[in-house]
């Protein structure tokens, strides 16, 4: 059975024999693109070739795009580890026409691929179209010979794509795994729709309309085609897996992270090595590509990923950093693909192992905090605010890193408070600042305090709170 970097080979070689040309990832932090956390999909390099801003020496391409999603818009943090089809880090392998082919050409090159190329059977496929696009309905029928029951028509956004306010749009036309009926979970569109038995594996954008203001939409004079296919979603398909996380890849790093912590990923562990697993690879790429856990922005992120894959790493009774020991696998599946890894290899060990150090000293007296704090609690109650807050100033905990923790248990977490406490100890900081009388270094300071986020306590080392902006 074909290996994830087989599957990555054949997707772009397919392409570029029908005349694509093969185009590098871009990075996971974009480009000129200050309004995007992460890139979160192939056509972000891509953003300005199709509204026409930026030409290029092709009208059609395709990529293998390393995209993460663990903030913003698409967030799918909450997903990994408990659906069979969510990282943080994944790769999105897609084919783009810039006002070059259209719907036609990219149904068939899409249908072509996965029947024969990859060969999946046919029987356990179906798509879903916008409810007013009759031609790409029309054209499943007649390029697939897909019958009525396996066409959904959708009328909510989830099938159409707009790039923001304005600018290009159109509908989408998403293609379906079916898993079959041991797995909970319905056809797209139904109540059950959330389940994993059907599970998308490809989203065929037509760029078909330009938005230009909110009540103008006009026809595109040459329409485009954007399209997103998880290479992990496939694999799974092709490796005859329902699961993401039994995939090659996934379950070289998982078999590390067993042998590494003796604990085997069954029952309620087992959402603990894919955690690891996965925030594994976001944090690797993520240094790779130039962020460094720190108490802003994406460098906040990573942290927060970071932290999480901790805490993890703390459940299957870790208690020395044990997530840089995982790197090397990840360099052996992936380093080919991607050199950027070899090439920061030192760097993402050292910045993995100083989080996990640094991170140690306080994460066991939180946990414990948290532990002592929730005894009485049970599913369906929340903690207070005060608590969760204290976790994160104190201790620092993100925090996802605490909802995370009292999921299984069905306890939530006031936010509002959170959030009010939070307010309060920065008024209260001003109000108590007897500072120097000069307005200009008490507004600078806080400015840098508040940007910087709260200090941690890290035990009584030589290092001043100050100092530690991290
Ligand atoms: P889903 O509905 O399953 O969350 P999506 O509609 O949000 O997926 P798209 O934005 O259409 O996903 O992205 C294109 C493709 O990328 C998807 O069809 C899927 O195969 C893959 N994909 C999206 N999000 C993830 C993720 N978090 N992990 C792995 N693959 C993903
Ligand atoms: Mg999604
Ligand atoms: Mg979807
Ligand atoms: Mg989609």
């Amino acid at each position: 059975m074909s290996g994830v970097n087989d599957i990555r080979s054949t997707f772009l070689d397919y392409y570029k024999a029908n005349g694509h040309e093969v185009v590098s990832s871009s990075p996971l932090v974009p480009r000129n693109d200050p309004t995007l956390m992460f890139t979160n999909a192939g056509m972000v390099q891509f953003k300005n070739v199709f509204t026409g801003l930026e030409q290029r020496p092709y009208t059609t391409a395709a990529t293998a795009q390393k995209c993460v999603r663990a903030g913003g818009k698409h967030n799918d943090l909450d997903n990994v580890g408990y659906t069979a089809r969510h990282h943080t880090f994944f790769e999105m392998l897609g084919n783009f026409s810039f006002g070059d082919y259209f719907k036609e050409r990219a149904i068939e090159l899409a249908w072509n691929l996965i029947t024969k190329e990859f060969g999946l059977d046919r029987k356990r496929l179906l798509v879903t179209v916008y409810h007013t696009d009759d031609e790409a309905y029309d054209l499943w029928r007649k390029i697939a010979g897909l019958t009525d029951d396996r066409i959904i028509r959708i009328p909510t956004s989830d099938n159409f794509w707009a790039m923001g306010d304005t600018g290009p749009c159109g509908p989408c036309s998403e293609i379906f795994y079916d898993h079959g009926d041991h797995i909970w979970g319905g056809p797209p569109g139904s109540p059950e729709e959330d389940g994993d038995r059907f599970i998308e594996i490809w989203n065929l954008v037509f760029m078909q309309y330009e938005q230009l203001t909110k009540e103008e939409r006009v026809d595109l004079p040459r329409p485009s085609i954007d399209t997103g296919m998880g290479l992990e979603r496939v694999a799974a398909v092709l490796q005859g897996h329902h699961d993401n996380y039994d995939i090659d890849l996934f379950r070289a790093l998982i078999e590390a992270s067993v042998d590494l912590t003796g604990v085997p990923a069954e029952g309620e562990r087992r959402a603990s090595h894919r955690v690891i697993a996965d925030h594994l690879r976001s944090s690797a790429f993520l240094i790779a590509d130039g962020v460094l856990p720190s108490n802003e922005g994406r460098g906040y992120v990573l942290r927060r990923i970071m932290r999480r894959a901790m805490r993890h790493a703390e459940l299957l009774g870790a208690r020395e950093p044990v997530i840089y020991k995982l790197l090397p696998v990840l360099v052996q599946q992936m380093g080919r693909a991607y050199p950027e890894l070899v090439r920061a290899e030192a760097l993402i060990a050292e910045t993995l192992k100083l989080e996990e150090t640094r991170f140690r000293k306080t994460l066991e007296r939180g946990l414990s905090l948290l532990s002592d704090a929730t005894t009485e609690l049970g599913k369906g109650d929340t903690l207070d605010g005060e608590t969760v807050f204290k976790l994160y100033d104190t201790y620092g905990f993100p925090l996802d890193l605490t909802q995370d923790a009292l999921r299984a248990r069905g306890i939530g977490v006031d936010i509002t408070g959170f959030n009010d406490a939070m307010q309060r100890q920065k008024t209260e900081a001003r109000a108590h600042w007897a500072g120097s009388g000069d307005k200009a270094t008490e507004t600078i300071w806080f400015e840098l305090k508040e940007k910087h986020g709260a200090t941690e306590f890290l035990g009584y080392s030589s290092e001043t709170a100050e100092g530690q902006v991290q």
